[in-house]
């Protein structure tokens, strides 16, 4: 799953770059309003975690405008303690949730699993599909019972999966979900990391869950069923 965060303070994006990114999120930053803005309109973004108080264009001004876009991404307005014209403001122009400043990580994470949830259909936690499964919130994956240790880009590809079971994902749709801005478009990172992640989730197991649809994609699906 892949965040974009407008924050300015060094302090709170430091704090929440490394959060998200040892959450197994693909994190963006931007660090003031205008690239933001840009950045939201151009990727594809699964949250965007947005402060209100900006360099160049304020927090209102980029929710205004991504709606006006059609950018349904769920949004997290950071707001200051005690600023409840702040939170109405945002809630008014179509942020999704607010934290007030300062906020606890674990809080945050959890708004962002809840968001998560809201934009699908509705997941039990542990996805199952066949005798896999996949802890969104342990971030654990087991196949036959057994535990299957992942790296935090193989976990990151599996629950993307897992969140889409039955759909197929074309190497776009999982580059724009599962890796950040500055992967390297040309190389063949997705099949490196899908192949790698088939070896443990497939191999030695029956029936295979990750299938390539040659010329579309992958999807993670239970023929047997
Ligand atoms: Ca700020």
């Amino acid at each position: 799953m892949r965040v974009l965060v407008i924050e300015d303070e060094p302090s709170v994006a430091s704090f929440l770059k490394k959060g998200l990114c040892e959450a197994s999120f693909a994190v963006d930053m931007a660090d003031n309003g205008v690239d933001g803005l840009r950045m939201a309109l151009t990727n594809t973004y699964d949250t965007i975690v947005l402060d209100l108080m900006l360099p160049g264009m304020d927090g209102f001004s980029i929710l205004r405008e991504v709606r006006v876009r059609e950018v349904t991404t769920p949004v997290i307005c950071l707001t200051a303690r005690d600023a409840v014209d702040d939170r109405i403001k945002g809630l008014d122009l179509g942020a999704d949730d607010y934290l007030a400043k300062p906020f606890s990580f674990s809080e945050l994470l959890a708004r962002i699993r809840a968001l998560l949830r809201r934009g699908q259909e509705l997941h039990a936690n542990p996805i199952t599909i066949g005798d896999l499964t996949v802890d969104v919130v342990a971030r654990s994956v087991h196949r036959g019972g057994r535990r299957i240790d992942l790296s935090p880009t193989e976990y990151s590809l599996i629950e993307y999966f897992a969140r889409n079971i039955g759909q197929v994902l074309s190497r776009t749709m999982i580059l724009e979900h599962v890796w950040d801005i500055n992967h390297d478009p040309m190389t063949n990172v997705i099949d490196v990391h899908i192949n790698r992640l088939r070896k443990k989730v497939d191999n030695g197991f029956d029936p295979p869950l990750i299938h390539t649809i040659r010329g579309a994609g992958y999807v993670l699906r239970n023929d047997r069923t």
